[in-house]
């Protein structure tokens, strides 16, 4: 499988959209005529700058409504093909993306097209050059690529191919079996896109809300498995029209689609019947069980703050690391760091982002191997030098530039605690509150950024995206999406922020970027928490009576019920599965938070609660007397 991608899909100019794709490790592009029609160089410049990048020219596109014109349209169509071929021949690439007529001139009939692909096939090959046929999804009379296989195989000439796009295939729910029968050798090219599943017209839809695979709600999977089955083991070429991506950074651009296109590649060669497409072997995606320590970054002075929130959540610090300002707390499986350290990756990361939970470590089936699956899809390294005797312990940088250690049983990394550490006889007593695991954590980043981190996780670790939920923030809406694999051991909630007013957009403006904006920990027992978190001196986010009217008439709860979850500051959810208790903290900083959950069945983070949290977290993020901005 070689990857390629059309300079239309992402942002920039010419030069510097060439050095992202070659830079994020593509084989070849497609030219868009658009694209350099804008630059200023001949067609012969161009294809020098692609090939000075290593790239290989995948084709040249589009040439619009060509099949079925009429005289003495049909005439001037041929000329205008005579001239693309002048262009091709000058760039150095011998294949033309041809898409089918949308012109109301043009005239239907599957033996006139085939005719004149005939005659264009005869053109073409005098110039050694091919030309691959596109059914559009809203061509005029072809928009189905069973018919433009017709027209190709009716024209039945060498030089005249059809050319599969995943899209307009898929967005049309046509039967992706029949792309099996096809002969390999006529399958010229295969552009893939993924979209979310939105219901509206397809034009628009494909002009604006394409994206990468894996990213979207289309099967673009099989429709590969499919095209694999053929024997077809030549480029899958991106092509993505995403105004979103427009806007973004050529570099994450171009990196996040040659990842779809890996990771894509890595979930078809392993359907049996489609292992003629050849990809790198690389390891499953990795089993998290569960996750091994969170750590946060701090300077002395927030240290002290942190330490006093967490002793009254009922964590004890129990060990010292041996060289190096660690300490770490413990209470049931949950393992938190704090690091103080004026040396190394904490201490350049408290620079920028101030006291943060700048990593996590993810205990996985088997370190190694998940390190070199997400090394495998693009995951940028991390390591630091340790001391002597010192566990190493593989990592890659996750969001806004944090890290995301890999742990397991296998070796000593299961053992880092013991063998870093030092344990600590003189914690102050601190009583536990029955917190047993982190149920989840949330992540904040910019609303551009959402697709590339879900993309990051889903590759990576063996989980699934949910679909996408608004949040609303009194300031504005927060987009939510989760991260979480079957058993519940990874669970991500992933919150995109547009706008800086909103308490998401607030955490990222004063973060210098995104990062954990919460911690929630499971207790079995939300009222036994409730009360050891008071007797600890634990300050509970005030939430307003008005939520406990509202929720008792919703779910039809006890009286007796809602008075203490009222008392507590408990929020209350239910969904077909079972019920939901949340208790939060106070924000720490600049709106970092702790949350204690309650998960009896529950299969959801809170969303319907989201508003009221959010505005007491605002309420409590202003000092008293403040007025509101
Ligand atoms: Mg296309
Ligand atoms: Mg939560």
């Amino acid at each position: 499988m070689k990857t390629s991608i059309a300079t239309v899909s992402i942002s920039g100019e010419f030069p510097e959209k060439l050095a992202a794709i070659a830079a994020a490790g593509f084989d070849g592009v497609e030219i868009f005529e658009n694209d350099f029609l804008a630059f200023d160089g001949s067609p012969a410049d161009v294809g020098r700058m692609v090939r000075d990048h290593g790239l290989e020219i995948t084709l040249f596109q589009p040439f619009r409504d060509f099949e079925g014109m009429p005289e003495p349209l049909r005439s001037r169509t041929f000329d205008r093909a005579e001239r693309k071929f002048d262009i091709m021949q000058q760039l150095g690439t011998d294949l033309v993306l041809v898409c089918s007529n949308v012109s109301p001139a043009s005239l239907g009939g599957i033996d006139r097209a085939a005719a004149d692909f005939h005659e264009l096939g005869e053109r073409a090959a005098k110039r050694g050059l091919r030309v691959g046929y596109e059914a559009l999804a809203w061509g005029r009379h072809i928009n189905d690529h069973r018919d433009a296989w017709e027209i190709v195989r009716r024209a039945d000439h060498a030089n005249i191919g059809i050319i599969l796009d995943s899209f307009h295939t898929l967005s049309r729910k046509i039967d992706i079996n029949s792309i099996r029968s096809i002969p390999k050798d006529k399958i010229f090219i295969v552009q893939m896109a993924d979209a979310p599943l939105i219901d509206m017209d397809l034009l628009y839809w494909s002009r604006h809300f394409r994206n990468m695979p894996g990213e979207g709600d289309l099967p673009v999977t099989e429709f590969t498995a499919a095209v694999a089955a053929t024997g077809y083991d030549g480029y899958l070429s991106l092509e993505i029209f995403n105004d979103q991506f427009r806007g973004g950074s050529p570099k994450a651009i171009a990196a996040d689609g040659h990842r779809s296109l890996i990771y894509l590649g890595d979930k078809v060669r392993r359907i049996p019947e489609a292992s003629a497409l050849t990809v790198a072997d690389m390891p499953d995606r990795a089993t998290v069980k569960s996750v091994g320590f969170v750590e946060f970054s701090a300077d002395e002075k927030d240290a002290e703050n942190l330490t006093t929130i967490l002793q009254t959540l009922g964590f004890r610090r129990t060990a010292e690391h041996r060289s190096k300002k660690v300490s770490l707390f413990e209470q049931g499986d949950i393992r938190l760091m704090l690091n103080t350290d004026e040396q190394g990756f904490a201490n350049a990361s408290f620079a920028v982002h101030g006291t943060s939970a700048y990593a996590v470590a993810l205990i996985v089936d088997d370190a190694a191997k998940a390190y070199a699956r997400a090394i495998a899809l693009g995951a940028e390294p991390f390591a630091q030098a340790v001391a002597e005797g010192e566990v190493e312990i593989p990592a890659i940088r996750g969001v806004g530039g944090g890290l995301i250690y890999l742990i397991d049983d296998r070796s000593d990394l299961g053992r880092f605690a013991e063998i870093d550490f030092l344990p600590v006889a003189d914690s102050p007593q601190v009583a536990p509150t029955h917190l047993r695991h982190v149920d989840h954590f949330a992540q904040t980043v910019a609303y551009d950024e959402m697709l590339t981190w879900l993309l990051f996780y889903t590759s990576i670790f063996d989980a699934d995206k949910t679909p996408m939920v608004d949040i609303i923030d009194p300031a504005g809406v927060v987009r939510s999406q989760v991260v979480e694999n079957g058993s519940g051991s990874l669970r991500i909630t992933l919150n995109g922020a547009e706008n800086r007013r909103t308490l998401a957009g607030h955490f990222i403006a004063e973060k210098f970027g995104s990062g954990i904006q919460h911690l929630a920990f499971h207790t079995d027992d939300i009222f036994a928490t409730a009360a050891a978190l008071k007797a600890n001196g634990f300050r509970p986010l005030p939430i307003s009576p008005n939520y406990y009217g509202d929720v008792e008439a919703r779910f039809g709860l006890d009286p007796d019920l809602t008075e203490r979850l009222k008392a507590d500051n408990i929020l209350y959810d239910r969904d077909d599965h079972g019920e939901y208790f949340q208790l939060y903290s106070t924000t720490f900083g600049e709106g970092f938070f702790f949350e204690i959950v309650q998960r009896s069945g529950y299969r959801g983070y809170g969303a319907a609660n989201a508003i009221f949290r959010i505005a007491a977290l605002k309420k409590a993020l202003r000092p008293e007397g403040v007025p509101k901005l």
